[in-house]
């Protein structure tokens, strides 16, 4: 963005939680010239701000390193209607994301330099949030022939996935994840197998059954992780499982990460938050892939928060116009926005239920994202001194009611809309620059 700022930025009286470095105290954060340059207090052992410096009062808010979102859907180039790099990133700075990778699922798909480029350029004019593009495995995400990764990364691509859809042939995902391992980046996985999934529309269970739609097994994604973990272990690929929805999906991670491979996983505000009992009346803004689970999926991924397994939290923000949601159930698209209500969603269904902690939530949404996508090599997911001032401030107890049609999105494709939430995002700095704040309700 190229809002003009003061070169320096204090943070005041806000309680930085940084677990990068093990921090967890209240008191002041000086940036300058778009790096933190320490904690303390102004005036002992902080240094005086300049007589510009901009303040920003954090008072009974967390303050973290900024919220990167490793799974998101921007839909520029190609289906600019639904979404753009633009309004994806206004509606990533007022969830309180710092940082998004977007998916390549674009018109064309990002398989090429020149597309990975078109994305960065874009962003750096007009997305107020960093957007790091991710390239695809294969041509065309058709799965017949590997995509230039060298060439992409050289470009500014930070990961690979043909997300939307899986690598089918497990010859070419195995040459996939060599290539990739030789170039450190990591593989980002839309586990399915399409044979399985066939015309599913949702979880199967009762409720399909009751509802008369089609089911989508769980042994459609856990096949595929399965798989796919098997080969990180022969490639020794970081090997990384998007929006895993399944109990029996995660005990394979954990299994994994017990054996020490390069394994990690992600799971959606959606599945933590809803069931496939809640996809009622046909509403298409319950329509996701992975489907909504069962109960006990919901329970064991609670548990995966709990216990660590989880390493995660992506958005899968997946926009998609009015007019094409408002469909019969089966003919309407997967997919469902989620950069505004991610953080809220994890404070009221996770922290404040007691299955994860302040502290823990910082790790799920800022740590492990930027070391999952080789962004802490360039100073983000920490606030130590000299890291880039990528910052989110939020408020763990502020109560407030989403409204879907008040959203930066393109898209209002939203189960939570109307949807009461204990906390949220307040403030999104970037690079020292304050691109959004809840009292504006505007970005700047
Ligand atoms: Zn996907």
């Amino acid at each position: 963005m190229t809002t003009p700022s003061p070169t320096e930025l204090i943070i005041r009286h806000g309680r930085v939680m940084d677990p990068s470095q093990n921090v967890d105290r209240t008191c002041d954060l000086l940036v300058r010239q778009g790096r933190v340059v320490g904690l303390g207090a102004l005036g002992d052992n902080l240094p005086a701000p300049a007589s510009d410096a901009r303040m920003v009062d954090a008072t009974g808010c967390i303050v973290a390193p900024g919220f990167i979102d490793l799974h998101c859907h921007l839909r520029e180039p190609g289906k600019e209607y639904a979404e753009t790099i633009e309004s994806g990133g206004r509606a990533a700075a007022a969830g309180g994301f710092t940082s998004v990778l977007s998916m390549p699922n674009t018109r064309p798909v990002n398989d090429s330099a020149a597309v990975t480029r078109f994305i960065i350029e874009t962003a750096r004019k007009l997305s107020p949030v960093n957007v790091f593009p991710v390239g695809a495995i294969t041509e065309g995400s058709k799965g017949e022939q590997l995509a230039p990764f060298a060439e992409m990364q050289e470009a500014g691509a930070v990961a690979l996935t043909d997300d939307g859809l899986p690598v089918m042939n497990a010859g070419m995902m195995r040459h996939a994840m060599s290539y990739a391992a030789g170039l450190g980046l990591t593989v980002i996985d839309h586990a399915e197998d399409l044979n399985l999934t066939g015309a599913g529309q949702m979880h199967e269970g009762y409720t399909a059954v009751r509802l008369g739609l089609a089911g989508i097994s769980g042994a459609s994604e856990e096949i595929m992780v399965g798989r796919n973990i098997l080969l990180a272990a022969t490639t020794g690929a970081h090997y990384h499982v998007a929006h895993l929805s399944t109990a029996g999906a995660l005990e394979m991670v954990r299994e994994a990460k017990r054996r020490g491979l390069k394994v990690t996983c992600e799971v959606t505000p959606h599945h933590f938050s809803l069931i496939d009992e809640d996809v009622k009346d046909y509403d298409t803004n319950y329509k996701m892939k992975p489907p909504l689970r069962s109960r006990a999926d919901r329970e064991a991924l609670l548990q995966g928060f709990a216990d660590g397994t989880v390493d995660a939290i992506g958005t899968d923000h997946a926009p998609h116009a009015g007019s094409e949601k408002m469909q019969e159930f089966a003919q309407a698209p997967f997919g469902i926005i989620g950069l505004e209500t991610a953080l809220g969603l994890a404070l009221d269904r996770l922290v404040h239920t007691g299955r994860s902690t302040l502290t823990r939530l910082v790790e799920l949404m800022a740590v492990n994202p930027a070391r999952i996508a080789g962004l802490d090599k360039t100073g983000r997911g920490t606030l130590k001194p000299g890291s880039v001032a990528d910052i989110t401030i939020f408020d763990p107890e502020r109560n407030w009611t989403y409204d879907a049609n008040q959203s930066f999105s393109r898209s209002k494709n939203s189960p939570f809309h109307g949807t009461n939430m204990r906390g949220g995002p307040v403030a999104t700095i970037v690079a020292g620059n304050l691109v959004w704040n809840v009292e504006r309700k505007s970005s700047v």
